[in-house]
C-alpha cells in the first residue's frame, strides 16, 4: 500500500466483520482485566501490558488488583508499595507514572477517570493508544489505538512500510487505525485487535493459517512478513560498567540502599553500588572485608545503554543500623515489601538459594565457581 492511507467502506467493513467474527469465535474473553470491566482495571491492564506479554502480565495484574483495588487505594499507597508490585516487571517509570496519576485522578478529577481523549493523554504515563483502550473499552467510545500489537497487524496487513517510531509511518499507521474504528462493538474491536497481535500475528512465525486477515494482508500475499512493522535503524549503544557490593553481616543480612526518586531505577532498591576505581578505598573506608565473589558479572540492557555489573561479595561487621528511606538490612529469606531493582532481585533470590541448600545449583554455576546471571531487563 506504499502507506497511502485511503480505505474503501467495503475493505473497512469486510475488516470489521472479519476481525469482530473471529473474536466471537477465538478471542480471548476470561483474561482477568476483560472481568468487572473499569476505567481503572482497563488502564492497570494496558500500562503493565506495553512491553510484557499477557501470561507475564496475568500474575502481577491480579496481585496489583488485590492489594489496589480501585485508585483510590492506589493513590493512598506508598510508593515502595507499588513499586514492590511492579517489581520483576521492568521498566518502572510505568510504575511511578501509574501512582502519580491515581493521585491525580483523586484529586483533580474526584477518583473517577475522564471519559474526553484529551484529558485522558494530559494524564502522566497515558498516551494516544492507552487512553484510546479505555474510552472503547471501558466507556464504549469509538476512539482508535494502536499499541505495539496493533501497529504490527496493520503494517504487515496493509504493507506499511518504515519503522513505526518515525513520524511519518506512525501518521500512516494512525490514519489507518482511525478509519477501521467501528461505531458498534467498540470494546470487542478494540480487544480483537490486541489479541490478533499477541495470540496469531507474532513477531517471528506467525499463524497466518488462522489469521482472519490471511487473504487480505499484502505482506502474506508478497511473502515480505518479516519486513513489517520496520525496524529501529540500528546505533551501537555505549556501555557503562559499575560495582554491587553484596554486603552481609553476622546475622546473613544484606544492605541494601534506597536510589534517588528520579533518573534510573529511581525510588528502588539495591545493593550499594561503587565506581569500580573507588573499590578499594571504598571498602577500606566502610570497613567491609571483601570475599571471593559467587557471581559472574552480567549485562543489564536498557534502551539506550548496557549497563556492565560486577557483583562483589564482602562481609560487615557494622552494627545494624536501618536508616528509614536510605539504607536497610534484609535477610534473603525474609524479604519487606520494597521495589527491588531487577539484579537485586535476582541476586537476592539465588542468595536465597544458596543460604537453603547451602551449595550453589549445578545449572547456575559457570564452571568457574562463579553464578551466573542473565538478564536483559530494565
Ligand atoms: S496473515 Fe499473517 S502476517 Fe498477515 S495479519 Fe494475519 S497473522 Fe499477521
Amino acid at each position: 500500500m506504499a502507506n497511502d492511507t485511503q480505505l474503501t467502506a467495503e475493505e473497512v467493513a469486510t475488516f470489521q466483520a472479519r476481525v469482530l467474527a473471529w473474536f466471537d469465535q477465538h478471542g480471548r474473553k476470561d483474561l482477568p482485566w476483560q472481568q468487572d470491566i473499569t476505567p481503572y482495571r482497563v488502564w492497570v491492564s494496558e500500562i503493565m501490558l506495553q512491553q510484557t506479554q499477557v501470561a507475564t502480565v496475568i500474575p502481577y495484574f491480579e496481585r496489583f488488583m488485590s492489594t489496589f483495588p480501585d485508585v483510590g487505594t492506589l493513590a493512598a499507597a506508598e510508593e515502595d508499595q507499588v513499586l514492590y508490585l511492579w517489581t520483576g516487571l521492568g521498566y518502572y517509570a510505568r510504575a511511578r507514572n501509574l501512582h502519580k496519576t491515581a493521585k491525580q485522578v483523586i484529586t483533580e478529577y474526584n477518583g473517577e477517570f475522564p471519559d474526553e481523549l484529551q484529558a485522558l493523554e494530559a494524564l502522566a504515563g497515558i498516551g494516544r493508544s492507552t487512553a484510546g483502550a479505555i474510552l472503547s473499552i471501558a466507556h464504549g467510545k469509538r476512539a482508535a489505538i494502536l499499541d505495539g500489537n496493533v501497529k504490527r497487524v496493520l503494517a504487515r496487513c496493509f504493507a506499511i512500510e518504515g519503522w513505526p517510531g518515525t513520524t511519518a509511518t506512525s501518521k500512516a499507521l494512525w490514519a489507518v487505525a482511525e478509519q477501521l474504528t467501528p461505531h458498534e462493538r467498540i470494546g470487542a474491536y478494540t480487544q480483537v485487535m490486541m489479541d490478533l497481535g499477541a495470540a496469531l500475528c507474532v513477531s517471528r512465525e506467525p499463524s497466518c493459517s488462522r489469521c482472519p486477515l490471511e487473504d487480505r494482508c499484502q505482506a502474506k500475499r508478497e511473502q515480505r512478513i518479516a519486513e513489517f512493522p520496520g525496524k529501529k535503524p540500528k546505533k551501537e549503544m555505549p556501555v557503562r560498567a559499575t560495582c554491587i557490593v553484596l554486603v552481609c553481616n553476622h546475622d546473613g543480612e544484606y544492605l541494601l540502599t534506597r536510589r534517588p526518586t528520579t533518573g534510573l531505577w529511581g525510588g528502588l532498591w539495591t545493593f550499594p553500588e561503587v565506581e569500580a576505581a573507588q573499590l578499594d578505598e571504598e571498602l577500606i573506608d566502610r570497613g567491609w572485608q571483601p570475599m571471593p565473589s559467587s557471581f559472574a558479572p552480567f549485562r543489564n540492557t536498557f534502551t539506550h545503554f548496557h549497563l556492565d555489573i560486577t557483583p562483589v561479595q564482602a562481609t560487615s561487621n557494622e552494627a545494624v543500623v536501618n536508616e528509614p528511606n536510605r539504607s536497610q538490612w534484609v535477610h534473603p529469606n525474609q524479604l519487606p515489601e520494597i521495589g527491588l531493582t531487577t539484579p537485586t532481585n535476582h541476586l537476592l533470590k539465588l542468595l536465597a538459594k544458596c543460604d537453603d541448600n547451602a551449595v550453589i545449583d549445578d545449572n547456575m554455576n559457570n564452571g568457574n565457581g562463579n553464578v551466573q546471571i542473565s538478564m536483559d531487563l530494565t
